[in-house]
């Protein structure tokens, strides 16, 4: 399995677009957007989680900057929202589109799970590379 192969497997190219506008968070403001990418050079929590290998830093704009690789390989990468377009999951994913200067941004809404991966490398994770996740 390839990068390109791990993250078609991870995000299936089946998607909604959603104008950028819409978007949520939690308390049900407008989701936030960095307004550069230096805004995210901070290094990531540990709620954060680690990265893998091939972000380089462990810093959200590492991470950003990875997504933009993998999204101008033509592939997309859609947040998971629910019925009242609350981001689930994909906060980075958004900042990544919006300094790309998307406004309409590819979503998955109300699935019951998701893919989980953490790397394309065999290995890097136990045994299983990709698994099923429910919320
Ligand atoms: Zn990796």
């Amino acid at each position: 399995m390839n990068e390109k192969e791990f993250f078609l497997e991870l995000f299936p190219q089946e998607y909604e677009l959603l104008d950028i506008k819409n978007f949520k968070g939690f308390d049900g403001e407008q989701f936030y957007f960095a307004k550069n990418i230096e805004e995210l050079d901070i290094l990531r929590s540990s709620n954060e989680g680690g990265v893998c290998n091939c972000v380089k830093e462990n810093t959200n704009k590492a991470l950003v900057e990875y997504f933009h690789s993998i999204i101008n390989q033509g592939i997309e990468l859609p947040i998971f929202i629910n019925s009242k377009n609350q981001v689930m999951d994909g906060h980075h994913r958004m900042q990544a589109y919006n300094l790309l200067g998307r406004t309409e941004i590819p979503i998955y809404r109300n699935k019951s799970h998701r893919m989980h991966g953490f790397c394309w490398k065999k290995g890097v994770e136990g045994r299983r590379r990709l698994r099923h996740k429910t919320w």
